[in-house]
């Protein structure tokens, strides 16, 4: 879900962007115009994250799943490097990076069926490791790191389904990397947020646009980006910002996801099984005591205009993603729905 106040933004200059009488789309990735609104993306980002000056900005294209080969490529110049497993995610991540380095997995959670995250201090990174990766928020599995792993490596980690949800202490990362399409607008950039330091050692054979120095000397403009991916990217952070930052982003969200766990844990009839302390704020997955009236569920939240409801394909049951967009509004309706469904149904 966007915001509405950016769509109707978008809407109103699809035809005449910036009084040039064309849509952004149409207009050159060169062009003055462009290239400074661009850069006040980057600017915005940065006051949103509070983004430390010894921190490279970089978009690039091919979304989340492309850095999940561009963080080895990058990062590995050990020839190894460590990695946390906590669902559908990290294992894609994994084996990625397998394709080029020596990849050792230190935490797996598959024990609890990747409903938890590894206990603060239960794991170990080899030394030679160049970096450890996780990710933060299990998108599918709706399970979430409630703390930042504290280790001697550069930490990488995979923010897409999190990223601006909160507060968080970018000066703890060496790398981290979001697809544009969950908290910022529609598909096509990744936000790469990378530690000076960790620029420009890629392997010889990285492919330029996948290559971070490049990047980030070429403003992210080595081709041509996704124009008006980035430009959604500049309104919703302007809202973000309008809105009082990620402070207040984290407040809601937590209030959120608090509103909806609370009545699912209150009810038998509809369940989360994620480890408390792991419980994500973006994404609640949850299922129905009975699933053959799951079916049922969905069609009667279609008709209560409640939809892309239905769990990942991997996974089965439902599933609430509560990005920032989605009002505290959204949340009730949706507790309101299960509530009525609960008593008609049961
Ligand atoms: C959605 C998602 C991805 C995949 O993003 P793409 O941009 O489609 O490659 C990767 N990691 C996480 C955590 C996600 O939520």
């Amino acid at each position: 879900m966007l915001p509405l106040p950016v769509l109707e933004q978008a809407k109103e200059e699809l035809t005449d962007w910036q009084g040039l009488g064309m849509s952004v789309m149409e207009d050159s990735h060169r062009s003055k115009a462009f290239v400074s609104f661009a850069a006040a993306a980057e600017d915005k980002l940065r006051r949103v994250m509070s983004i430390p000056d010894s921190y490279r900005v970089v978009f690039q294209q091919g979304g989340a799943s492309g850095q999940f080969a561009a963080v080895p490529m990058n990062l590995g110049t050990t020839g190894s490097a460590a990695y946390i497993n906590t669902g559908q995610w990290s294992k894609k991540a994994v084996a990625e990076a397998r394709k080029f380095l020596d990849v050792s997995v230190v935490a797996d959670e598959a024990a609890s069926g990747y409903t938890t995250t590894p206990v603060v201090g239960s794991f170990e990174v080899p030394e030679n490791a160049s970096y450890l990766h996780y990710t933060p928020n299990e998108t599918i599995g709706g399970v979430e790191f409630e703390y930042v792993p504290d280790v001697d490596v550069p930490l990488a980690a995979d923010f897409s389904s999190t990223i601006a949800s909160r507060p968080v202490d970018v000066s703890k990362f060496g790398v981290m990397y979001a697809g544009t399409q969950k908290n910022f607008g529609p598909a096509g950039l990744a936000i790469v947020i990378v530690r000076d330091d960790l620029v420009g050692n890629a392997r010889p054979e990285t492919p330029t646009i996948w290559d971070y120095a490049a990047m980030a000397k070429a403003d992210s403009m080595v081709n041509t980006p996704p124009t008006f991916t980035w430009y959604i990217l500049g309104l919703v952070l302007d809202w973000i910002l309008d809105q009082g930052g990620v402070e207040a982003m984290g407040r809601r969200n937590k209030a959120k996801s608090d509103a909806l766990y609370d009545y699912i844990d209150a009810s038998t009839f509809y369940a989360n099984r994620v480890e408390r302390r792991s419980r994500s704020w973006m994404n609640i997955p949850f299922t129905l005591a009975n699933s053959d009236l799951d079916a049922t569920f969905l069609a009667g939240a279609g008709d209560a205009g409640l939809t892309n409801l239905k769990g990942h394909r991997s996974v089965g049951g439902m599933r609430a993603s509560i990005y920032n967009a989605m009002p505290m509004e959204g949340v009730q309706a949706l507790i309101d729905y299960m509530r009525e469904f609960e008593r008609t149904a049961a």
